[in-house]
């Protein structure tokens, strides 16, 4: 290809305005061009990097991107911790080649459109505190600031049977929907399962009754609520 073909062609920020002539260029590897970058600012360079892709503007491309992704703490994003749990976050759900897509995107699990910026997502979730992960408090649920926390690995496991979809009498229900459903208290079947006892018991098993108070306040009635 003729390098006069390459005036006027785009390379990402970069526009080949004309080949620098021997005089103005001194390298002696290759073919050099100017080239105005959207930015306005003009810059000389090796036409072989260009059509290589290893450059893409003047430098205010790399400039910008660290300042898009910057952290609250003004250092380049990937610096910091939160930006690997993020990029984590969204390889699990979106790189269909991570060893733990088929446990989250596979299964639909999806990153919120807000927090596909890192930015957003490190302002959302804040610091993390040490010893704690990125928990969902929903395991079904999306990552989206509602479902998320830092966790401590005791709280995860617990979340994670507590969000295990238990099958009871031909249903299939949460933790949460299975004490509902059985009017037991979600500390009180966990206590009972912690000791061993199998779901069945653990959900016939009598609750010892609690003195209840059935006294309700007058309302300014005279009716008193004493039971018959
Ligand atoms: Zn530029």
């Amino acid at each position: 290809m003729d390098n006069l073909s390459f005036v006027g062609v785009r390379f990402g920020r970069l526009k080949v305005n004309r080949i620098a002539t021997k005089e103005e260029d001194s390298h002696s590897n290759g073919v050099h061009v100017f080239c105005e970058c959207d930015c306005g600012i003009t810059i000389l360079i090796r036409l072989a990097s260009l059509r290589h892709g290893y450059t893409k503007s003047c430098g205010c491309l790399k400039r910008d991107m660290q300042t898009k992704y910057r952290s609250a703490s003004g250092d380049p994003a990937c610096w910091g911790r939160i930006y690997r749990v993020w990029r984590g976050m969204m390889s699990r759900c979106y790189r269909t080649t991570d060893k733990d897509y088929p446990e989250y995107g596979g299964r639909g699990i999806n990153v919120c459109r807000r927090w596909h910026e890192f930015v957003n997502f490190e302002a959302d979730i804040g610091n993390r505190p040490d010893g704690t992960s990125l928990d969902r408090i929903n395991v079904h649920g999306d990552y989206e600031p509602q479902n998320c926390r830092w966790a401590t690995p005791v709280i995860q496991q617990r979340n994670r049977r507590s969000n295990r979809l238990f099958e009871f009498n031909g249903e299939k229900l949460t933790f949460a929907e299975l004490c509902q459903r059985h009017s037991i208290a979600e500390s009180t079947l966990r206590n009972r399962l912690d000791k061993g006892m199998n779901l069945s018991d653990a959900l016939m098993f009598p609750v010892r009754k609690r003195r209840v108070k059935h006294a309700r306040k007058n309302h300014g009635s005279h009716h008193q609520t004493r039971s018959s």
